[in-house]
């Protein structure tokens, strides 16, 4: 017997990440989520690796596994910590990184559609198949119900892009000693020793002209 496991919704703006695990002789299937909150803040920090491979453990302690049933886990990177360990586990023999297909992927996809359906989010048909057009028609959803943000796999640091997210990345602040006056002053960039720097008060002072901008 072989039991299979895989994700959905890893690449989706929205909600958290579906973790599931389908039993291919009896049909069995059973899931649980990475939370959201692992995409946001703390998303830098990777710590969906290790929740991922928490997840996985107790799908297949659920599962209770005959000694030598198989373990196929997805190649994608999501399971890399999971898949270690269950090598550790139950041995490297029973445990092989596959690309997921038919039913085991089709469960886990239903899965991922019912929760962000939940949330009152109605997912494009072809979703699937074109990805940046899903991307965005998750993002005007949340454009349209700001309050759903916190559902938001806001942490994605490409998303800074994005008005909508821009006050999830802060702009990293440094402080500086104003050329002119000589008072301690935040300024949104690394200051360089070469170049003067200049406090709020100050800087319309030091502005370079803009007379001669054209030519
Ligand atoms: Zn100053």
């Amino acid at each position: 017997m072989t039991v299979i496991v895989d994700d959905a919704g890893s690449g989706d703006l929205l909600f958290g990440v579906v973790v599931g695990a389908y039993r291919e002789e009896t049909g069995e299937f059973k899931y649980d989520m990475i939370d959201v909150r692992f995409y946001q803040e703390i998303f830098p920090e990777k710590e969906y690796l290790q929740e991922s491979s928490r997840i996985v453990s107790k799908l297949l302690a659920w599962f209770n596994l005959k000694p030598d049933e198989a373990i196929h886990i997805c190649q994608g990177c999501i399971f890399d910590v999971a898949a270690e360990e269950l090598s550790k586990v139950y041995g490297e023999d029973r445990v092989k990184r596959v690309r997921v297909a038919g039913e085991a992927q089709r469960l886990v996809e239903i899965a991922y559609l019912d929760e962000i359906r939940n949330l009152g989010y109605e997912p494009l048909a072809e979703r699937e198949e074109k990805r940046g057009k899903s991307f965005f028609h998750m993002m005007r959803w949340l454009k349209d119900n700001p309050e759903m943000l916190r559902y938001a796999k806001t942490g994605w640091p490409r998303l800074k892009n994005y008005h909508l997210f821009r006050r999830f990345h802060p702009e990293p602040v440094h402080t500086a000693i104003c050329s002119d006056c000589g008072s301690e002053c935040e300024v949104p960039f690394q200051p360089r020793a070469n170049r003067p720097v200049y406090c709020q008060k100050c800087w319309p002072a030091h502005k370079p002209r803009k007379k001669n901008q054209k030519n």
